[in-house]
């Protein structure tokens, strides 16, 4: 016998036995009576029980790092979500990486820009441009990093338990596997090429590693004043930016902090948005006019539905450690749906955050259009906000 469940029971349901969530609403479907994975519907409401108004068939535009494999090495992990992941992240890739402390990211370049959010922990990285011009910095929880194209770094966990970071790249392919690596350059060149480069004899060379480092454990470095290189002086555009201490745009239900090349000069390929939430807020419904935007959930609970057009629109579901993603121009609303906080970063392929707001558009619009257009009393129209709020209250806050 089908089982009914109320349509609006989001949270509170047990995972287990008879009172699982089912895909029955408002008097459709059946239950489930084939086997059941219980805790990863759980995870995906939306999916097992759709609101009634998703239609149509969208790509998975959900990730999870659980799902991704784990790279580990002596003093650290990596794990990521390229394309090969996530089909539909064509414009920009994810990394969550852990360094413990004194662990190095070895030195390195790569094609992609890099951008880099600190979610744990403190890390010292270094970088030097073309023009001899240097780069070192210790960044700590909520600090950012951009790395240009082509520019080498490196990366150090520091402190009593080191650091773990999300990297952000501006190319859905770039695999963190397909790095050019300081180690790497020196095993594929022949020795006495390496050792007339130096002006060395050849027998200096004799301990250098034989194949890639990638991580490798190594002491914390002592103070950063001690550790500083100068050269021709310092970049020009600082590689690190102090994304929590600025001052957010604040709303009733929420803030965002948004950091583009404007606050953050170097960052010219990479452009983000910090948005918290407080328990049934919302980030407004929007879209981006420049680009793809690539989601990662920091924490609490959340659902996007993203609208496609042509009358497509699916929800998805997320949690801590999950990835997003809402292709160019498709408009979507991120609604916190736990008891905690959600704290999520929006990436965008770009130089400049920017999104348009459908409340700030319609108000801007000739109101009599706008009513014309959605059979609205002209009246609630007149009262809509000029004002982009890009995160509103739940509507318990509002009764
Ligand atoms: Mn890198
Ligand atoms: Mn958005």
């Amino acid at each position: 016998m089908t089982q009914q469940t109320p349509d609006d029971a989001r949270t509170n349901s047990p995972t287990t036995g008879s009172d699982a969530l089912q895909p029955i609403r408002s008097g459709e479907g059946a239950n489930i009576i084939g086997p059941r994975n219980l805790t990863r519907e759980a995870e995906d409401r939306d999916l097992v029980r759709p609101p009634k108004t998703d239609k149509g068939s969208l790509p998975n535009m959900r990730w999870s790092f659980a799902d991704s494999h784990t790279r580990i090495e002596p003093g650290g992990w990596a794990r990521e979500t390229t394309v090969r992941e996530l089909p539909i992240a064509t414009a920009m890739a994810g990394v969550n990486m852990r360094l413990d402390a004194g662990a190095v990211r070895e030195l390195h370049w790569h094609k992609a820009a890099e951008w880099s959010y600190v979610l744990k922990g403190q890390a010292r990285i270094t970088a030097v441009d073309g023009d001899g011009r240097t780069f070192q910095d210790d960044v700590g929880e909520g600090d950012l990093w951009y790395f240009p194209p082509g520019i080498p770094h490196s990366l150090q966990g520091i402190g009593d338990d080191g650091v773990e970071f999300l990297l952000v790249f501006d190319d859905g392919n770039f695999s963190e596997d397909n790095t050019f690596l300081l180690s790497d350059l020196c095993a594929r060149l022949p020795r006495e090429v390496l050792a007339k480069n130096f002006g060395w004899p050849e027998a200096n060379l004799a301990d250098i590693p034989k194949e890639e480092l990638y991580i490798f454990q190594s002491t914390v470095p002592g103070a950063l004043d001690a550790d500083r290189t100068t050269g021709a002086g310092p970049v020009p555009q600082w590689f690190s930016h102090r994304m929590m201490t600025q001052e957010p745009q604040c709303f009733q239900g929420g803030s965002v902090r948004i950091t583009d090349s404007q606050n953050f000069p170097a960052s010219t390929n990479i452009a983000a948005a910090l948005v918290e939430l407080e328990p049934g807020a919302m980030r407004e419904i929007h879209w981006h006019p420049n680009g793809d935007e690539w989601q990662y959930y920091i924490e609490g609970q959340a659902r996007m539905t993203v609208f496609a057009s042509g009358s497509i629109s699916r929800t998805f579901d997320f949690q801590a450690g999950d990835v997003g993603y809402v292709p160019f121009a498709m408009a979507h609303y991120v609604e916190n749906t736990g008891t905690t906080p959600v704290r999520f970063l929006e990436v965008f392929a770009s130089d400049r955050f920017t999104d348009v707001s459908l409340t700030q558009w319609m108000a801007l619009t000739p109101h009599e259009l706008v009513a014309a257009n959605l059979n609205l009393d002209r009246n609630l129209v007149d009262a809509m906000p000029t004002q982009k709020y890009s995160v509103v209250p739940s509507s318990e806050a509002l009764s």
